[in-house]
């Protein structure tokens, strides 16, 4: 069984999607490295992309070909702005050349060398991606990769293995919801101790606290980012951003001068905290975070990155608005989430083309509801009676995003995923979860079923719902 770190549930990466968009980055970086090490990247005189099922038919909109790209190129997926990568895909189309991870220059032309199979399927996984890299007359290298969701990628030499590798080996592997809690009850442990305890494993205390200190910190950057720039997202969709004036207008237009992040938050914290403000700094924070995202920002997937504003937008009304709320409770509130999102991992999906948007914004939601819930000091069965209620409501949401970009309907798509979040929470702290009916092992079964049943067209397609009712006239690749 699959060993997860919380830390492969948050990963910092680039919008706009965590599947279509850092996993074939991934791809391309492993199979640069692969050629590095069979010492066969000099002798390569064309590299050739070829993208099936949902990466074909969403992956201009979710910029697969420009993370290729720039994974060919040998940028790193968690360390890059997004100035870089506009920098490298305008030199590689200005100049038709491509220098595979710096090193060695081939001619490159996206409409020749990225192929898009729109009507074919790798078997594995909707998401599948071949590479393939030739010299003069032969094919020197090939390797197969599929993009599961979150940004994690599979080879297909390695399917059946064990994915256990060496930075999640001693993890212990909560399958269900009930193992949590029973661990828990024998243990006396709340989640978040459960979860540090694991992590342990692999890292001293202080990495793993500076590690969810980084993560937090990307979060919090990217939402004020989003909230201090303004204009139209790219794509050709000609979506206005919203979070810069909806800042603005929270702020009362105070401190026209952009404030650095702290004095911004300082800012938040001393302002009108009745409900209805609260409620639209919620949905200021997820727009922020999920604009940034659709103009190729630095976020954090949470799961995902089409659902990363979610967890942030709970996690900032938490801390600007909820009382004595010190940066450690932010860590644990971080660790519950993590460990929600690897039960879903296990036992259904949050890859949006195997399970549509209840796999990305639902999972993300459910994470957030059962942290939120822990850290106002919630008991453990409450916490997981608050991630069930909240994917409870979010059961056969479809993916349908309009043009294929990750813009209509996800990026108010995830303010309604927070606030599910603080009402699941809310109900799970006023009831008894031994009276609950639904238990969260089997919402999560519910869930995978609900995946399954789902038609193709309503899983990151662009083939039905809202992406077939708005038309669009997007420019091509
Ligand atoms: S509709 Fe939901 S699952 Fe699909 S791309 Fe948008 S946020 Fe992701």
């Amino acid at each position: 069984m699959e060993c997860i770190s919380i830390f492969e549930i948050f990963k910092i990466g680039v919008g706009p999607s965590s599947s279509h968009t850092m996993g074939p980055w991934k791809a391309a970086e492993d199979f640069v490295q692969s050629l590095q090490k069979e010492e066969l990247l000099s002798n390569v005189a064309k590299v050739e992309i070829h993208l099936y099922g949902s990466l074909a038919k969403t992956g201009v909109g979710h910029a697969t070909d420009m993370a290729v790209q720039a994974g060919l190129s040998g940028l790193k997926v968690d360390q890059t702005q997004s100035s870089e990568i506009s920098q490298t895909i305008s030199q590689i189309a200005s100049t038709q050349t491509l220098q595979l991870k710096h090193i060695h220059s081939i001619p490159f032309q996206a409409l020749e060398c990225i192929h898009f199979h729109f009507d074919q399927q790798l078997p594995y996984h909707p998401n599948g991606m071949k590479l393939i890299a030739r010299d003069a007359k032969h094919i020197l290298y090939e390797a197969v990769y599929y993009s599961i969701g979150g940004g994690f990628i599979i080879k297909d030499s390695q399917i059946g293995e064990s994915a256990t590798n060496s930075s999640t080996q001693g993890i212990r592997t909560f399958l269900t919801a009930q193992e949590v809690l029973e661990h828990c009850a024998t243990n006396q442990q709340k989640i978040w101790e459960a979860v540090l305890k694991n992590e342990l494993q692999q890292k001293s205390e202080t990495d793993v606290y500076k590690d969810l200190h980084k993560i937090w910190r990307v979060m919090l950057e990217c939402a004020h980012k989003g909230c201090y720039t303004e204009g139209i997202l790219p794509g050709g969709l000609h979506v206005n951003r919203r979070a810069k004036d909806l800042n603005q207008k929270l702020l009362n237009h105070q401190n026209r001068q952009d404030p650095n992040v702290d004095e911004w938050l300082a800012l938040i914290q001393q302002s009108n905290p009745n409900f209805n403000q609260v409620n639209k700094w919620i949905s200021c924070f997820a727009l922020a975070i999920n604009e940034e995202n659709a103009s190729f920002g630095r976020v954090v997937t949470a799961p995902t990155n089409g659902a990363a504003g979610v967890i942030p937008a709970v996690l900032l009304y938490y801390y600007c608005f909820e009382e004595n709320v010190s940066e450690k409770d932010l860590y644990k509130f971080l660790m519950v989430a993590g460990q929600i999102g690897i039960l879903f991992k296990h036992k259904a999906t949050i890859s949006a083309a195997m399970g549509g948007c209840q796999a990305e914004i639902g999972v993300s939601s459910a994470m957030a509801a059962a942290a939120l819930t822990e850290c106002r000091g919630g008991s453990v069965a409450q916490s997981l009676m608050a991630a069930e209620i909240a994917m409870e409501h979010h059961l056969g949401m479809t993916c349908d995003p309009v043009g294929g970009l990750v813009q209509i309907p996800c990026i108010e798509r995830n303010t309604m995923g927070a606030v599910k979040a603080i009402t699941a929470s809310n109900i799970s702290l006023e009831s008894d979860p031994s009276k609950a009916k639904v238990s969260l092992d089997q919402v999560i079964q519910t869930m995978w079923e609900t995946a399954q049943d789902m038609n193709a067209k309503y899983k990151e397609t662009s083939e039905g719902g809202l992406a077939v009712q708005i038309p669009v006239n997007l420019p091509d690749c």
